[in-house]
């Protein structure tokens, strides 16, 4: 229970624009952190978007369609819904949370990530059946920076939802960081970083073979991991869907 643990001590700011929040708002989720002129004010992606990646695009378009960066290329997850834009306060509460190990806003960007199920493709599945996996970090990262923002908000989205959640991953590679490669660059910088964990301590890995899975990440910008790691998924895994869910489009 991190979240507003300290509440009683100190008068909340909103992270938008730094007023007072009343003493009243609610104490974990995204209203603990953000003022409501500023949660409406967050950039949201809205329709039209690819079918595949997500990405929003300009025009009357209506019909389900395949942006120019998807066409003609394989993508190994079906595809990848965030209803809002790494923009603003969105990205600050991001960078707080992963760089400065802010974990008490894992409530709020768990918030952001719930509104990914509202997808009509998602709404209409039944996802208790589903299974939630984070897209994992190497070990040495993980120690450094304490724990796998992707798996915390795994765990609080089940815990929201009930879709159960498990580490099925592991990085096996040390990868640079991706953030000044293009997509063809992190696709190579990222080849074989991934494969499937064969065992939990004093667990069995749940079943993923005609599973149906949510793939958690905190913010999706090439796609170039999530397809890497929905690619062990489907072929290592036999698992049948893989759908990315992040808090935000990068
Ligand atoms: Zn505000
Ligand atoms: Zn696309």
């Amino acid at each position: 229970m991190v979240d507003g643990a300290l509440d009683g001590l100190y008068p909340r700011i909103c992270r938008g624009c730094e007023v007072f929040l009343a003493p009243e708002t609610p104490r974990s989720g995204v209203d603990a952190w953000l003022c409501s002129p500023c949660r409406e004010n967050l950039t949201r992606v809205e329709a039209p978007y690819c079918n595949v990646c997500g990405e929003p695009f300009d025009g009357p378009m209506t019909e389900a369609f395949r942006c120019w960066n998807c066409q003609g290329r394989r993508i190994a997850f079906d595809f990848a819904v965030s209803r809002f834009r790494a923009e603003g306060p969105v990205r600050e509460m991001i960078h707080a949370f992963k760089y400065n190990r802010d974990l008490s806003l894992r409530g709020a960007l768990s918030d952001l990530l719930r509104e990914s199920l509202d997808d009509p493709r998602l709404k209409a599945a039944d996802l208790s059946t589903w299974l939630l996996v984070p897209v994992p970090l190497h070990p040495m990262r993980a120690l450094w920076r304490g724990f796998n923002q992707s798996w915390e908000l795994c765990r609080q989205l089940s815990s929201l939802t009930g879709i159960p959640a498990a580490q099925v991953l592991r990085r096996r590679q040390w990868t640079h960081t991706q953030a000044r490669l293009n997509r063809h660059k992190r696709l190579a910088n990222l080849r074989g970083a991934f494969a499937l964990r064969h065992s939990f301590p004093g667990r069995r890995l749940p079943m993923l073979k005609g599973r149906c899975i949510l793939l958690v990440d905190d913010v999706l910008t090439t796609g170039a991991t999530a397809h890497e790691c929905a690619k062990v998924l489907k072929l290592n895994a036999e698992a049948e869907k893989v759908v990315v869910i992040t808090a935000a489009r990068g």
